[in-house]
């Protein structure tokens, strides 16, 4: 088995773009551009918690950096550095092998140096810290909404969630939507192009990972406003077509994992926002209102009130 320090120097040491210096020291050092504020995020992903034993190793790395990432366009902070910090039961090459071209594709698609790191033996824990860059003031806040905002949503929601139930149990679906929905869930695409195109337009933003109602909520609290969704404007995968339509609004409205924004802008800039999304190739959806109140209310086609799960997912509930 190879030691610490050579897993280090094979699979975490892939050169640097834009670091004065990374890896090897007790530090790195980090020059961030001048004017800049830097976005700072850790995320962890635990065995048994966030992936089952056995999870393509691959896919992990991916997952593990782009749902820091995720993070990153949320604040509408453009991606610069990483650090990896592993936990592993052994030195498993093929496996740190795997995790590591998983992780550094990922990186190398957004000009992310891994700057550095840590590596330990222990139950398999994979964290990463990421650090960002943002103009002064331009910053996505949770607590930025204003009162009759426009809220949006990016691509669609409960692929993820619903990939996941087809790991549970079998289903009825086709096989290219299971696909999809897996793939959604093992390798979230960050949206990245999305956030940096709407840092200092948009108001207040989130990615989605405990459900689009919970994480709407986020952005209620933090604002102090209430949110109204229009059921009907949510855009609905074509992927859940063969749920049933009970799953279909759980999976949309609170399934997480799906790692798309939820945003909030002035109606008066509305056009602003749809040629910011055209230029980021993304598709954005608006699906509601920020209102006086609290809390998140859909409405169905009829105007009524639809209930539903509010809670996403609490580790320790
Ligand atoms: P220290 O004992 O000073 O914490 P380490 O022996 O843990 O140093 O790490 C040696 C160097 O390797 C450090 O520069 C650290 O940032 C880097 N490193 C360790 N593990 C990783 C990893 N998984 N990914 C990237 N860099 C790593
Ligand atoms: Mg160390």
């Amino acid at each position: 088995m190879p030691s610490e320090f050579t897993l280090i120097r094979r699979h975490f040491t892939p050169g640097t773009r834009h670091t004065a210096l990374a890896g090897g020291d007790d530090c790195a050092l980090i020059a961030p551009r001048a004017g800049r504020e830097l976005a700072i995020t850790t995320d962890m992903l635990a065995e048994g918690t966030h992936f089952l034993p056995g999870a393509d190793p691959e896919a992990l790395g991916h997952k593990t950096l782009a749902v820091n990432l995720s993070d990153l366009a949320a604040m509408g902070a453009e991606p610069r550095w990483a650090f990896l910090a592993l936990a592993l039961p052994d030195a498993d090459e093929s496996w740190v092998a795997a995790f590591a071209r998983g992780f550094l594709s990922l990186a190398g698609r957004f000009d992310v140096d891994l700057a550095g790191g840590d590596t330990t033996r222990g139950p398999r824990n994979l964290c990463v810290t990421a650090i960002g860059e943002v103009a002064p003031g331009r910053a996505l806040r949770r607590s930025a909404a204003r009162l009759g905002d426009d809220i949006y949503l990016s691509g669609c929601t409960g692929e993820a969630a619903y990939g996941l139930v087809t790991y549970r149990r079998r289903v009825e679906a086709v096989e290219a939507d299971v696909a999809r929905c897996r793939y959604r869930l093992d390798r979230p695409m960050p949206r990245v192009a999305l956030g940096l195109a709407l840092a200092g337009i948009a108001h207040a933003a989130i990615d989605v990972s405990d459900g689009l109602v919970a994480d709407l909520a986020h952005i209620c609290e933090e604002s102090g406003l209430g949110a109204i969704v229009q059921w009907s404007r949510v855009p609905q995968s074509s992927a859940l077509a063969t749920c049933s339509p009970e799953d279909r609004r759980r999976f949309v409205l609170s399934g997480g994992d799906d790692y798309e924004l939820v945003f909030t802008a002035s109606v008066a800039a509305r056009r602003e926002v749809a040629a910011r999304a055209a230029e980021a190739e993304t598709p954005v959806t608006r699906i509601g209102t920020m209102v006086a109140g609290e809390c998140v209310t859909v409405l169905d086609s009829s105007g009524s009130e639809m209930t539903l799960e509010q809670a996403g997912y609490d580790h320790f509930r």
